[in-house]
């Protein structure tokens, strides 16, 4: 911000500095609109309002500091460790996977799925998104959020109390400490991209733990261990809802149709791909 020496710094000039420094990534506005406001302490509407007072000096230093993070192409929702999903904000950091919008296609197609009471089992919790967006949905309902991570569950602990909502937090590979039909519903957005897809390589995923985003060489693997565990781990007709990757969709349904699932169903997110499976246990 050379540029910027000797004369007296508006929010507004340094919002346009900070919009060229970061112009080669396509949220350059908003980004560093965000980032601004987040230095300052500043909620967006604060923001706007005082774009035409002095930049506060003592915001400088974290303002760069977080701009070249940026400019680094660290994800923003680490830069701001947090992230909006379903109707609340989650904490995140580079323990967990950043939460997606079409995610919560797993969530809605959940709760025309719901059981009045009961155990709902969210298998690889990460923040902790869709065990919270469940439990707050129902909560009539037991939710159990899996991870085998200690530095995700610790986020989807501090999520629940910024949430104020309470599921069990249980450390675990997946569902095998859980017992033979004990749950209503299990869900999951488990990791499902091959190990040489080229998407690794670039964008979010690159700052994101390899272990949430993926699952073998082909991408299935996970799937080929959690549907028959989640067989055995529901009660008879229980739900299993799984998110996948693009073009997963036949092979998974094989999966839950080899495996004697019953009313499996494939819907489509916003963008018109396919993204999550549901199967009903016989
Ligand atoms: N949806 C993420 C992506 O495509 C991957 C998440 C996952 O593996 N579950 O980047």
């Amino acid at each position: 911000m050379n540029n910027l020496e000797n004369k007296i710094v508006t929010v507004q000039d340094y919002l346009n500095n900070a919009h060229a420094t970061l112009a080669n990534s396509s949220t350059a506005k908003f980004d560093a609109q965000l980032i601004i406001a987040y230095a300052c302490d500043w909620t967006m509407a604060q923001l706007w309002a005082r774009l035409s007072d002095p930049f506060p000096v003592n915001a400088t230093e974290l303002t760069e500091n977080l701009l070249s993070r940026r400019q680094l192409g660290e994800p923003i929702a680490y830069i701001l460790q947090k992230r909006d999903f379903w109707n609340f904000t989650l904490h995140v950091n580079s323990d967990t996977l950043i939460p997606r919008p079409e995610t919560e296609l797993l969530v809605e197609t959940a709760l025309t799925r719901l059981p009045k009471n009961g155990w709902l089992i969210d298998a690889g919790t990460g923040t902790g998104a869709i065990a919270l967006a469940l439990s707050t949905a129902s909560p009539d309902c037991q939710v159990i959020a899996l991870d085998k991570s200690w530095s995700a569950l610790q986020v989807a602990h501090l999520n629940c109390q910024l949430v104020h909502s309470s599921v069990y937090l249980l450390r675990g590979h997946w569902l095998q400490s859980l017992k033979n039909e004990c749950a209503e519903m299990i869900v999951s957005n488990p990791p499902y991209i091959a190990e040489n897809d080229p998407h690794l390589l670039q964008g979010d995923v690159v700052f994101e733990p390899r272990s949430a985003l993926v699952a073998g060489k082909t991408g299935l693997e996970t799937y080929q261990e959690i549907i028959p565990e989640a067989l055995r781990v529901l009660k008879f007709d229980g739900w299993l809802g799984v998110e996948h990757g693009i073009n997963q969709q036949n092979a998974i349904e094989k999966i839950f149709i080899d495996l004697g699932f019953k009313n499996i169903s494939l819907l489509k997110d916003l963008a018109g791909i396919s993204r999550v499976i549901w199967g009903q246990k016989i």
